[in-house]
């Protein structure tokens, strides 16, 4: 597809609720499995963290509902164009939640409840101002990896469904604007009574290894210079992520694939994608470069890689994309450097 669609940090537009205990985050390492893998093997992805149970079976208890937004006790995160209040006052960071009494306008939608019953909201609306120093506006990407698990999840949460409302207003039938139902995770025409839900684009990833273990690495037109990547691109209609997978390593490099293996996966609500992690096998290693999405692409070995990076002549997407995780888990050991 798009030259955007191969840039899976700045551009693509973008859940898993990984099942993982607190305490393993990205800081405690991912999981490096080295070239034979067999299975899912990314665990603990950045924007894949959660904590905080969704709790949908409350979405339609206007009680409940009703009387958690009441309870001072509620947290409420406003989103604006992507972006939330997050407190950066020390190396971490924390989301800067507010009370529903302070909310006057906005769509609103439930997040879930925590293990001690306090519920969570998102609204999508205005911005209240920051509530002291070192709290600022900022986007997921770069919050996301100073967030402790459960503010990561709820903040992906957040992020997702607001930027759905924000752009879905109106019904894709007959152009009415739509109401938000089922506490905000649905929206419903009031003319013709079709309903609707949050959209999200799934994409691929791909890591293309030759049959000497070298890395298929590439850089996007649109990036600067020494800036690569692996492969991606969003799958299209009436296509599995594995056709995806075969048709854009094809398109952007002359590469045909064979032994296609998933990896894991994370949201990427930038504004809406699933960023789909693969592993595949190269049958061939004579690259041409579709010049229109690619500027440059090249194969690299371990040895070649960290010697690139030492040198300044490369430089690898940053550790809260899917992208970083995959070459790391090819390369075998933490990677020197990034965006
Ligand atoms: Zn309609």
């Amino acid at each position: 597809m798009s030259a955007a669609a191969s840039d899976p940090v700045a551009t693509a537009r973008g859940a898993d609720p990984a099942a993982r205990k607190p305490g393993t985050a990205a800081a405690a390492g991912p999981v490096l499995a080295g070239s034979a893998l067999t299975g899912p093997v990314l665990t603990g992805l950045t924007l894949a963290r959660a904590e905080v149970d969704r709790a949908a079976h409350l979405r339609a208890d206007a009680g409940w509902l009703a009387s958690a937004w009441a309870d001072p006790a509620t947290r409420v995160i406003v989103v604006e164009r992507g972006q939330t209040l997050c407190d950066f006052a020390a190396e971490q960071a924390a989301i800067s939640f507010v009370g529903p009494a302070a909310i006057s306008d906005g769509v609103r939608f439930l997040l879930g409840v925590d293990d001690a019953g306090v519920a969570y909201f998102g609204v999508s609306g205005p911005l209240p101002p920051p509530p002291r120093p070192g709290v600022r506006a900022a986007y997921l990407r770069e919050a996301g990896p100073l967030l402790s698990d459960k503010d990561a999840g709820l903040l992906t949460h957040a992020v997702a469904v607001g930027n759905w409302h924000e752009t879905f207003t109106h019904c894709p039938r007959c152009g009415s604007p739509t109401d938000p139902v089922s506490s905000g995770h649905a929206r419903r025409c009031p003319v013709d009574d079709s309903e609707h839900f949050p959209r999200v684009d799934p994409a691929m990833i791909v890591l293309v290894t030759d049959p000497a273990d070298r890395a298929l690495l590439a850089r996007n037109a649109l990036w600067p210079e020494h800036r690569v990547s692996v492969l991606a691109g969003f799958v299209e209609a009436g296509e599995s992520a594995e056709q995806a997978v075969a048709r854009e390593v094809a398109e952007e490099t002359g590469i045909s694939v064979s032994s296609v293996t998933y990896l894991g996966s994370q949201p990427w609500p930038m504004p809406q994608s699933l960023m789909l992690g693969f592993r595949a096998a190269a049958d061939t290693t004579d690259i041409r470069v579709d010049a229109d999405e690619i500027a440059e692409a090249n194969w690299y070995s371990r040895t070649d890689l960290a010697a690139a990076i030492a040198a300044g002549t490369l430089r690898l997407p940053p550790p809260v994309s899917i992208a970083h995780r995959i070459i790391e888990s090819w390369y075998g050991q933490e990677l020197p450097g990034s965006w």
